[in-house]
């Protein structure tokens, strides 16, 4: 059985440019060049992993309008589509549909101070 610890540390070691450092959820921060990672691990966790990653890889900094919003997560799902393979994980497509559906409830309750998708926390960075 693979060792979830040899997973992060071969996607660190792919990405020498980029700090991962563990924290008590995942998510991108473009000004330190940092995804931060759950430290409790679990291999069900790694497509949140590839996300971030494939923000930072995507050189997502911000977006100028909340329509955009959706295309950048759906950018970022794709691209970790893409480098799954490289790992040998699997992302399904209810969980990125489920992601999405998120930052669509989210857009519709901006009003509500607080309240931001619990997928991904790119957007937590640019408010
Ligand atoms: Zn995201």
């Amino acid at each position: 059985m693979r060792s979830t610890i040899s997973i992060l540390e071969q996607i660190k070691s792919s990405h020498p440019e980029l700090q991962f450092e563990a924290s008590d959820d995942f998510y991108w921060s473009p000004s330190n060049s940092t995804i931060y990672y759950r430290e409790s691990m679990e291999v069900e966790d790694y497509p949140f992993l590839l996300h971030e990653l494939s923000h930072a890889l995507l050189g997502h900094r911000q977006y100028a309008r909340d329509i955009q919003l959706v295309a950048i997560e759906s950018q970022a799902w794709d691209k970790a589509l893409q480098i799954a393979p490289q790992y040998n994980l699997a992302i399904s497509q209810t969980l990125i549909d489920e992601s999405l559906d998120s930052y669509r409830d989210w857009m519709h309750s901006r009003s509500h101070p607080g309240r931001h998708p619990r997928w991904c926390r790119y957007v937590v960075w640019q408010s």
